[in-house]
């Protein structure tokens, strides 16, 4: 991919005065063009990070969408919600949720639809435990996550797959550059399968995500390796952040 991603999620770490800031400091530095920077910030401030970073190339996305496209669903968001406010991506099936707010693959699948349909770039989060690697069940856990992506009618849009090993998110640990490899072998393959060779080759990315810092960035992304990176810890810090973008584009 000529264009790596570099994807921040910022979680629900920052309040608006220091969203507002970090997406004035991105814009500012004016990243460079060759990567494709997105910024996850909070529901509550999208519409202050999308209005700051207007006119530059970088773009928003959300950190999740509901399953429902609209009606009696308090506190959800919708896909068409976010396009409205500016979003261009939206993080889907982040382990997180899947964790702590009991998302299965029967959800993520009407996210991702509906994601699709709004013409949003869902970004559908992969990836196993640490007893799942321990047990050589990595790749199975990962073929059952990716029938979500199954017949996905994508017309002109993007899906990407983020690999996040559960274990090396926020942990310090990553895969190491022979597992990234193999995993986006993988992650392509099955893509191959569920979508067919036109559209896993043109419209589909596979990106890593875990423990990515300036430092690392570049032992994951590359020719056979991924198209970018999912970032979380080091994408609420503007110097690290560039740093990582930096590193890609040398
Ligand atoms: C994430 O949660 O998507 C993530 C990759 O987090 P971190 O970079 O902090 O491991």
């Amino acid at each position: 991919m000529d264009r790596p991603f570099v994807i921040g999620n910022w979680k629900m770490n920052l309040s608006l005065s220091k969203s507002a800031a970090l997406a004035r400091a991105m814009a500012e530095e004016k990243p460079p063009e060759r990567a494709t920077v997105v910024l996850c910030p909070s529901f509550p401030f999208i519409a202050a990070v999308a209005e700051t970073v207007e006119g530059t190339h970088i773009k928003v996305g959300a950190q999740n969408a509901a399953a429902e496209e609209k009606g009696a669903y308090t506190g959800e968001v919708s896909a068409g919600m976010l396009k409205e406010l500016g979003c261009h991506y939206v993080i889907i099936g982040h382990s997180e949720r899947r964790q702590h707010a009991g998302e299965n693959n029967e959800m993520i699948k009407r996210k991702l639809t509906l994601a699709n349909h709004y013409g949003l770039v869902p970004i559908l989060c992969v990836g196993e435990k640490m007893e799942e690697r321990q047990t050589g069940q990595w790749e199975n856990v990962i073929a059952h996550q990716l029938t979500v992506a199954e017949g996905l009618p994508l017309a002109a849009n993007f899906l990407i797959v983020a690999y996040e090993p559960v274990w090396a998110i926020g942990s310090g640990q990553t895969v190491s550059s022979d597992d990234a490899r193999l995993a986006a072998r993988t992650i392509r393959a099955l893509l191959l399968e569920l979508l067919g060779a036109t559209v896993s080759q043109k419209q589909c990315a596979v990106i890593y995500g875990g423990s990515v810092t300036a430092a690392n960035v570049k032992m994951f992304v590359g020719q056979d390796l991924m198209d970018g990176v999912l970032v979380g810890a080091s994408s609420i810090d503007a110097h690290e952040f560039l740093g990582i973008i930096n590193a890609l584009n040398k």
